[in-house]
């Protein structure tokens, strides 16, 4: 078969607008709360802790910004270690350097592709004096959450969970960004609803998010004039990105039904292939289903070279791999993406530490030989890539990418 690339192109994820959003947006202006204070700033907290199953939500001018204030509400200092999942985007450690923190990189497992608690484990033998856990539910699949609450505890360690991507996702039932004793969601643009940004930080203790709300507004004291006793933030939300994320939060479920759609139809699709989708426990977990991911089997990859910042491959009969199916989709006018490039493959992070669950990750990646991959995280990396996952897509264009897909193992 041959194909004509896309006239539109087919997106990895945009946002989706439904026309209740204009309509907050417009009451903002109408009423002049063209401010970070207003009734959408309220309305959004409102929704998010009742959503979410939390008592507290407060509204911030993007989900790094929630990230942050999680960070210093935990009580990292400079030079502590923060045990941080590996394998995401870097708005997940970066707000732990803010504070001069260490991040230590605990590398993922297979089933989930989330922090993997065996290696969590490893690292308090390593680090047993760290304090605070930064967990990331990758692409919308909630984590091991029993087993990594549970070691926190053990530990006595801070666990904050960024549910970034992963709003609306559960496990056992209940919400994912719920289970840490800090949560966040971000509504940046291509997350699963979206006020263009926007994020919210999560918690059921008063005193935090009376906290995170002073801090996100220069810390200004109770006094007659501008009075500080703290460091602020300008870290606001605003009331008109609130009225976008008003409007959207009604089709939260909508937009996770065509996710999953999106995700059932490549799996359908890609059968028969040395492929598999990225995973979660049915018994345990609903996933947002935020991007349909593909995994490459080990024996279904030809040969892919990456430099720090070029990728080549050499085409076999049979086999393909992320840089062949990646430039593919391009040519042909659709977009899909590498995995997340683990932390500690990523030059700003080299000198910080990594554990696998065999242990120091770095020492063992010196041993390491020829070009296996190395850990878990970086496996996945090495073979995997993220589909383009647009609720807008239709079911014919999604057709094409499953053949051009195949195409690519032909
Ligand atoms: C998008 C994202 C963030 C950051 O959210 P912003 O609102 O863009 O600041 C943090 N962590 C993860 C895992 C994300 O995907």
């Amino acid at each position: 078969m041959e194909f004509k690339p896309f006239k539109k192109k087919v997106w990895l994820s945009t946002p989706t607008m439904h026309g209740e959003e204009l309509e907050y947006v417009r009451k903002a202006y109408e009423t002049n709360w063209m401010s970070t204070v207003g009734e959408n700033i309220n309305e959004v907290e409102r929704i998010s802790a009742e959503f979410v199953g939390v008592k507290h939500a407060v509204g911030l001018a993007c989900g790094t910004a929630a990230l942050h204030l999680a960070i210093k509400l935990a009580g990292v200092k400079r030079g502590d270690r923060v045990f941080a999942t590996d394998m995401t985007f870097a708005a997940t450690v970066n707000p732990i350097v803010y504070e001069g923190a260490i991040p230590v990189f605990i590398d993922s497992e297979y089933d989930t592709w989330n922090m993997d608690p065996e290696a969590l484990e490893r690292a308090f033998e390593l680090y047993p004096d760290t304090k605070v856990v930064m967990l990331a539910n990758l692409y919308g699949t909630p984590s091991k959450l029993d087993e990594i609450v549970d070691i926190c505890n053990k530990h006595g360690a801070i666990l904050i969970e960024d549910a970034a991507e992963s709003l609306g996702a559960t496990y056992k039932g209940k919400q994912t960004g719920s289970f840490g004793t800090l949560g966040i969601i971000s509504f940046n643009g291509n997350k699963i609803i979206t006020g263009s940004s926007g994020g919210v930080l999560l918690t059921n203790d008063a005193e935090c998010a009376a906290k995170a709300r002073k801090w996100s507004t220069q810390s200004r004291e109770n006094a007659p004039w501008y009075q500080h006793e703290e460091l602020g933030y300008n870290y606001r939300m605003s009331n008109v990105i609130a009225g976008v994320v008003r409007g959207q939060y009604p089709h939260l479920g909508e937009h996770i039904a065509e996710k999953r759609a999106i995700y059932e139809r490549y799996r359908e699709g890609l059968k028969g292939l040395p492929v598999s989708m990225n995973p979660y426990d049915t018994e345990t977990m609903v996933p947002n289903f935020w991007l349909s991911c593909l995994l490459i089997d080990k024996d279904g990859m030809c040969e892919q070279t990456r430099t720090d910042k070029l990728a080549s491959f050499v085409h076999e009969s049979g086999k393909s791999c992320p840089t062949e199916i990646l430039e593919t989709l391009a040519a042909y006018n659709a977009e899909g993406r590498p995995i997340w490039k683990p932390m500690h493959m990523q030059p700003i992070y080299k000198d910080c530490p990594f554990v696998t669950r065999k242990g120091d990750g770095r020492a063992l990646e010196a041993q390491r030989t020829g070009d296996i991959p190395f850990g878990c995280a970086e496996d996945i990396f090495e073979r995997g890539l993220c589909l383009p996952s647009d609720n807008k897509m239709t079911p014919e264009e999604q057709d094409v990418i499953i053949a051009l897909i195949r195409k690519c193992f032909e």
